[in-house]
C-alpha cells in the first residue's frame, strides 16, 4: 500500500522500509519514519491508505526548517505573496476531482450531500477561501500625521504558526489556518488529524509546489505529534480546531512560551423556532442545520427549542424527512448523510442514544447503528427532554437531534444560553426584525436568523465562552496572525 509522504522543507518524507512498504527517499536530510498510521474510508471500516508517524524528530525538523524559511518569507513583497496565494487557490482548483475523492474516501462525506454539503462544497470553499484571503489588504495605520509626529501601526507577522486540524471538514479548516497564516508572512507546520491527513497532504504538495521550500511543512501522526508541535519553543502561535477538551490542553501547553492563540472549539448551538414560521416550509431547513456533515459540523445545530403550539407539527415533518434522507457510502452521488467518521465517534453517538433513552426520551426515529460494514448510525430525533439530559447539554456530533418544548420566549433564551459553550445559534420566525433582536440575546459568537451555520470567508467566525478564544476569516480573522508594531517618528 503506498505511503503518502509528508512534507519538511519542501521534501517528502516518507516511511522506514523496515516495514516492507515502500520507502519514500528522503532528500530534505531528515530520516524517513520509523512507523506508519493507517487511513480508514469510513464507509467500509477497511485501511485503504498510510501515512508516516512523525517522531519528535520530525517535528523539530518541521519547526527548524519553519524558522529557517521565515525571515525571507517575511520580507517578500506582499502583492507577491498575494500572486502565490492565488496560484495555489487555481492548482486546488485544477485538482479539484481529485481533491473531492480523498475527502470522500477518508471522511466519509459524500460527493454531492444532504442540502449540497458534501465533498464538492469543502473542496470549492477551500478555492474561494484562498482566494478570498489572498485578497485581504494589511494596510498602514496612521493614527496622527501632523507637525508634532507621524504615528503609524504596522501589522507585523508572528514567526512559525502550528495548525492542528480535525477531521470534520479537514481540508476546509487546513485552508482557513495556513492561507492567512502565510498571507500575513508567518510560515506554518501543519498538523492534520490522524483520521484524515490525505486530502491535506496533497494540498500542502501542491503548495510546495509554489511556495519557497520550508514554508509550509506538514507532518502527520496522532495527538502526541499534536502535543509537541504545539508546545514547541520555536512556534509563535496556534491556529486550533478540534474539541474543548485539547484546546483546553493547548491553552495550559502555551503558557511556558507564551505562545498567541486561536482556538475554534465545539459548540452546542441552539436553535429557537417561534410559534409564527411556516411549518412546513421551515422543517426542511432545519432538518439540513442539523443533519448536514451527520451532524459532524462544530456549527450545526444540536438543540432545537420548538414553541409548544408547533412541536407535534414540527416534530412530524422532521421524521418523515428523517425517513427520507438517503444513507450511504459517499461515493454513490445520490447519497445525502455518509458514515461518521471513526468507530470511536460512532460510539460517542450510541452512548448519547443510550444515555437519551435512559432519560426517558421519545425517539422519532432512528436511535441505532446500522449492522454490516462501516461506522452507519439512522438519523435520530428525539422528544421528550429537557436542559439536564446528557442530549441537550453536551454536544454529540453525530446525526442525534433533541426537539425540546418551550412555552415562553424569555425563558427559552434564558435556557440556550445556560451552557458553557457558545459558538453560535439561531432564531426562525416570519417576522426577521424581532428574531434579529432575539438572536442579538444570545450568548454567541455568531447567530443566524431563519438559517444556520452559513459562514463565508469575508465575515468573522469564532466561539465565545468554551466554543474558542478569537476568530477566523476576513479582517478580522487575518489580523490574529500578526502582531502590531507602533511606528512613531518625531519631527
Ligand atoms: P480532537 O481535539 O480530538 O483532535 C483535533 C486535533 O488535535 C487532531 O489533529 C489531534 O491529533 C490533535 N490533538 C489531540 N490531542 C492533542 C494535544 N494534546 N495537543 C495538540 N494536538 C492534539 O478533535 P476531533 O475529534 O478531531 O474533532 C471534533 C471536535 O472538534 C468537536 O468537538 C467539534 O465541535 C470540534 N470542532 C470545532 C470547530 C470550530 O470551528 N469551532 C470545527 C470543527 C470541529
Amino acid at each position: 500500500m503506498n505511503i503518502t509522504p509528508m512534507i519538511i522543507n519542501g521534501c517528502p518524507v516518507g516511511a522506514d522500509t523496515t516495514l516492507g512498504v515502500v520507502n519514500l527517499v528522503s532528500t530534505s536530510g531528515v530520516a524517513d519514519s520509523a512507523a506508519t498510521l493507517g487511513v480508514i474510508n469510513p464507509a467500509s471500516g477497511e485501511v485503504f491508505a498510510q501515512v508516516p508517524a512523525a517522531s519528535s524528530a520530525h517535528v523539530d525538523a518541521a519547526v527548524a526548517a519553519a524558522q529557517a524559511a521565515f525571515p525571507a518569507w517575511r520580507a517578500t513583497p506582499d502583492a507577491e505573496r498575494q500572486r502565490l496565494l492565488h496560484a495555489i487557490g487555481a492548482a486546488l482548483e485544477a485538482h479539484m476531482p481529485e481533491l473531492m475523492q480523498l475527502v470522500m474516501q477518508e471522511s466519509g462525506k459524500p460527493v454531492n450531500g444532504l442540502d449540497g454539503v458534501g465533498a464538492g462544497m469543502e473542496v470549492a470553499g477551500a478555492i474561494a477561501w484562498t482566494h478570498v484571503t489572498a485578497d485581504l489588504p494589511l494596510p498602514v495605520e496612521v493614527i496622527q500625521d501632523d507637525a508634532v509626529a507621524r504615528v503609524e501601526v504596522h501589522r507585523k507577522p508572528l514567526g512559525v504558526v502550528a495548525s492542528i486540524t480535525p477531521w470534520n471538514w479537514p481540508l476546509l479548516i487546513a485552508i482557513w489556518h495556513v492561507i492567512p497564516a502565510l498571507r500575513a508572512g508567518n510560515t506554518v507546520v501543519l498538523k492534520p488529524s490522524e483520521y484524515t491527513p490525505l486530502a491535506t497532504l496533497r494540498f500542502a504538495e501542491l503548495a510546495n509546489a509554489i511556495l519557497p521550500a520550508g514554508v509550509l511543512n506538514v507532518i502527520t501522526g496522532t495527538g502526541e505529534v499534536g502535543a509537541a508541535l504545539a508546545t514547541h519553543a520555536g512556534v509563535a502561535k496556534v491556529v486550533f480546531t478540534g474539541s474543548t477538551e485539547t484546546g483546553r490542553r493547548i491553552m495550559q501547553g502555551a503558557a511556558p512560551t507564551l505562545k498567541r492563540l486561536t482556538l475554534e472549539l465545539g459548540g452546542n448551538d441552539a436553535g429557537i423556532v417561534l410559534p409564527d414560521v411556516d411549518v412546513r416550509a421551515v422543517a426542511p431547513k432545519l432538518f439540513a442545520a442539523c443533519f448536514h456533515n451527520n451532524g459532524q459540523t462544530c456549527a450545526c445545530l444540536k438543540r432545537l427549542y420548538v414553541h409548544e403550539s408547533i412541536h407535534d407539527a414540527l416534530c412530524a415533518e422532521l421524521a418523515a424527512l428523517a425517513g427520507r434522507v438517503v444513507v450511504g457510502d459517499g461515493a454513490d452521488p445520490a447519497t445525502q448523510l455518509g458514515p461518521l467518521q471513526n468507530a470511536r465517534q460512532l460510539a460517542i453517538v450510541e452512548s448519547f442514544a443510550e444515555s437519551a433513552r435512559r432519560d426517558g426520551g421519545v425517539f422519532l426515529c432512528g436511535g441505532h447503528r446500522r449492522p454490516g460494514p462501516g461506522y452507519f448510525f439512522e438519523p435520530t430525533i428525539v422528544t421528550g427532554l429537557s436542559d439536564g439530559s446528557r442530549l441537550v447539554d453536551a454536544e454529540p456530533f453525530g446525526p442525534i437531534v433533541p426537539v425540546i418544548r418551550y412555552a415562553d420566549v424569555d425563558e427559552v433564551i434564558a435556557r440556550a444560553n445556560a451552557n458553557a459553550q457558545g459558538l453560535g445559534g439561531s432564531v426562525w420566525s416570519a417576522d426577521p426584525a424581532r428574531a434579529a433582536a432575539l438572536a442579538q440575546r444570545l450568548e454567541c459568537g455568531i447567530a443566524w436568523v431563519n438559517e444556520h451555520g452559513a459562514v463565508q470567508p469575508d465575515a468573522p467566525f469564532g466561539g465565545i465562552k468554551q466554543s474558542g478564544i478569537g476568530v477566523e476569516f476576513g479582517r478580522h480573522g487575518l489580523l490574529e496572525f500578526t502582531t502590531l508594531q507602533t511606528l512613531r517618528v518625531a519631527k
